[in-house]
């Protein structure tokens, strides 16, 4: 009997350990909720239930294959070996699954693959969260590329070259009789992701749609956060209910991609797809990275001021800055928020109030249904000007003139801040000459002077180092 086991990878179509396991023999597969090392990686609560949601689907879906889907309650990685205990007795010959790249997940696999070596089972795992392998692309020096824009000439030279395969679904197999041991089922959720679907015809029509109808303006409208204008399957591909390359292959069928013609709305779209495959790469890369080290070694002298009644005004959105407030309220309320306006409020906590870009990543994981460490990391330190590529530190976004040039009419901000909906679309960026009453919170700090205060500190941290 052959198991596969489904973490990051949460599909049918495009699943190369499920396709390779089926094409073994009789095959199973297994699912483990595992909600106390969720917890450690501060997983958002609506992610958890969006990844409980999406396993049932799964269920279903692998039925019409005939492949039952255990769906087992665990508590932590550690004890994930004694669910493989039960399981063995089956007759299990080899557990297949996806690789992740995060350090808890590599040492789980690790001691479970060592472990398993042990009871004779074989252990099976491919690479394919990226479209292409990290550690497959490599510089002039046989090194990783540390600047984005060489390693998406690369990454664009070997897709020409390469294209993109996407596996289709396995063909059903015959039923598979078994006499299961007693697991733990797992639970449901909180429900607190029903606003977002998890069926694959869903997700899979939600790509079409946006390939279809929406991404030839993607490029210029996609900065604007009042519209629907990005595609908006972020939760979908950090859970692996969709692959990257499924994406590939649509926009190609769709719209196709001239690799030439980097002005269209598909291939700026593309661009953002390569954004993921490159932070994944350098994660990998560069490990230290999980343990929470700034990228850019000598950012780590900055004495961030960490001052918790301004972070707590951050989290909640009473900063008195109207964008950055909207948005920190559609994060708490929804668990998504925009690109533009992650790089906005990243940009305030970090260099208009001089806190530490890792309580703000930490609180964005805690809260995302889209919580990618890669992803999170590469925009925290991007916006910090301590990664990869970063912006330079002296490069500091106005809160207030993104607001007027992103939403200009305030619509965004109206939906969010209901205490400004009936401001003018002049006055509502910057709110504090009117009287307003005390329903909406002075301005936190002054820009001007905290720019100044930021410069400072990266000024410091260079002569320290
Ligand atoms: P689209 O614009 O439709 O892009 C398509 C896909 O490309 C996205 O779904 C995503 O998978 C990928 N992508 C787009 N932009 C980026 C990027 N800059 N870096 C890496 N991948 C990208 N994205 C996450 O998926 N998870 C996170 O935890 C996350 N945290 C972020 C934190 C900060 C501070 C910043 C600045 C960005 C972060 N991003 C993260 C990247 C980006 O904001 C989201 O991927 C995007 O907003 C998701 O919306 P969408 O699916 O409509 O994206």
């Amino acid at each position: 009997m052959q198991l596969v086991w489904f973490r990051s990878d949460l599909r049918v179509l495009d699943n190369m350990a499920l396709t390779e396991a089926m094409a073994q023999g009789p095959t199973i597969a297994l699912f483990v909720a595992c909600p106390q090392s969720w917890q450690q990686h501060d997983m958002a609560p609506v992610k958890q239930d969006l990844i409980r949601r999406r396993v049932q689907a799964l269920q279903q879906e692998l039925a019409g294959l005939n492949v039952p889907l255990l769906l087992v309650e665990g508590s932590t990685y550690q004890k994930i070996q004694s669910v493989f205990e039960q399981l063995l007795p089956l007759g299990i010959a080899r557990v297949y699954s996806e690789a992740e790249y995060e350090l808890r997940e590599r040492r789980r696999d690790e001691s479970l693959q060592n472990w398993l070596a042990v009871q004779g089972v074989a252990w099976w795992q491919c690479d394919r969260q990226c479209v292409f392998a990290p550690g497959s692309f490599v510089n002039g020096i046989g090194a990783m590329y540390q600047v984005y824009t060489p390693f998406k000439k690369r990454w664009l030279q070997r897709f020409a070259e390469q294209g993109v395969q996407v596996l289709a679904k396995p063909k059903p197999q015959a039923p598979v009789v078994l006499d299961l041991p007693e697991l733990t089922p797992m639970q449901s959720g909180d429900n607190s992701s029903a606003d977002w679907f998890v069926h694959q015809d869903e997700v899979l029509q939600q790509l079409r749609r946006f390939c279809q109808q929406q991404v030839q303006d993607y490029k210029k409208l996609r900065d604007v956060p009042a519209l629907d204008a990005t595609s908006r399957l972020s939760p979908y591909l950090a859970i692996g209910a969709l692959s990257v390359r499924q994406c590939l292959a649509r926009l190609q069928f769709e719209v196709g991609v001239d690799l030439q013609q980097s002005e269209s709305g598909a291939s700026v779209w593309l661009s953002e797809l390569i954004w993921r495959d490159f932070y994944k790469h350098v994660l990998v890369a560069w490990p230290d990275l999980i343990k929470h080290q700034p990228f850019q070694a000598e950012t780590a002298a900055i004495v961030w001021r960490n001052d918790k009644t301004l972070f707590q005004a951050w989290c909640e959105g009473n900063t008195g800055y109207p964008l950055v407030d909207a948005a920190m309220r559609q994060l708490n309320q929804t668990g998504w928020m925009h690109n533009r306006l992650r790089m906005v409020v990243a940009s305030f906590l970090v260099k208009d109030l001089h806190i530490d870009w890792r309580w703000g990543e930490q609180y964005f994981m805690s809260r995302l249904i889209d919580g990618d460490f890669a992803a999170n990391n590469g925009g925290w330190q991007w916006a910090a000007s301590t990664g990869t590529d970063a912006a330079p530190y002296f490069r500091i976004f106005n809160p207030v003139t993104q607001s007027e040039r992103f939403d200009p009419d305030g619509a965004f901000i109206r939906k969010w801040v209901p205490e400004l909906a009936k401001l003018s679309s002049k006055q509502i960026h910057w709110p504090h000459k009117l009287p307003i009453g005390n329903t909406y919170p002075a301005a936190v700090v002054d820009h001007a002077k905290a720019r100044q205060v930021t410069l400072e500190l990266f000024r410091q941290a260079r002569q320290q180092s």
